[in-house]
Formats: C-alpha cells, sequence, structure tokens
C-alpha cells in the first residue's frame, strides 16, 4: 500500500487494519467489481461490504455503475477532493483528471461534490 493512502487512512480517522489494507492493496492494480475482490482479497462478503463503504465515506475510493454488470470500485489517490474522474467502459481503467481538465458551472448556486466522466481512453477510442 503507498504512502500516501496510509497517511490518508489515517487523516480521516480509519485505522488501517488488515481488511482495509488489503482492499486497497487489490485497487491498487485498477478497479475491481465486488465478486473480484473478494476472490482477490478472500475476505467474507460483509466485511468487503463495510470496508468499502468506510473507504467510500473518506473519498479514498467510488464507485461507477456501468449500464449492465456490477459496479466497480475505484481508487483515487490524491489528496486533492474536487477532481474530476474518468472510467474507460472498455478496458474499466481509471484516471484521476487534472483539475482544470472538467470545470463545471451551474446554472443556480450551489457545489459540485463529484464528477465522473464515463467513454473510451485512448487505447479503446
Ligand atoms: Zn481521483
Ligand atoms: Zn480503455
Amino acid at each position: 500500500m503507498k504512502r500516501s493512502l496510509r497517511e490518508k487512512l489515517h487523516t480521516e480517522g480509519l485505522r488501517c487494519t488488515q481488511p482495509r489494507r488489503c482492499i486497497v492493496e487489490a485497487l491498487e492494480s485498477g478497479p475491481k467489481t465486488h465478486a473480484e475482490l473478494l476472490k482477490l482479497t478472500g475476505l467474507d462478503r460483509v466485511t468487503v461490504y463495510r470496508n468499502l463503504l468506510a473507504l467510500q465515506q473518506i473519498g479514498l475510493i467510488y464507485r461507477v455503475y456501468l449500464t449492465t454488470g456490477e459496479p466497480y470500485y475505484v481508487l483515487c489517490d490524491t489528496e486533492n477532493p474536487s477532481h474530476a474522474h474518468f472510467f474507460c467502459e472498455s478496458c474499466h481503467r481509471a484516471t484521476c483528471l487534472p483539475d482544470e481538465t472538467v470545470q463545471v458551472h451551474l446554472p443556480w448556486p450551489g457545489r459540485v461534490e463529484r464528477v465522473l466522466l464515463v467513454g473510451k481512453c485512448a487505447k479503446c477510442a
């Protein structure tokens, strides 16, 4: 597990438990479904589910729903919470986009919390 990820867990008040480490390490190689995480980590369903929830609440991972199949869990490895994400629907790779890539201007006062773009990456396009 990368040091930055470990630090993020600590600053958000989550202990770096064995299951959390296993899940984050499994996601370091790319987005995974719940079923893939079960197989890779050897943890039980409830443990995986609960820890995915906790990791989502602190913004360390996010979930991507595609039109078919199970959602993917993706690791977000950056300090800045307000960037957009790109998810390739063909190869299921994800990227944290630089801040300037997407700027949303709402027609009313408010704040955009999350922006997720789904499409095809350079390899799959
Ligand atoms: Zn990100
Ligand atoms: Zn792709």
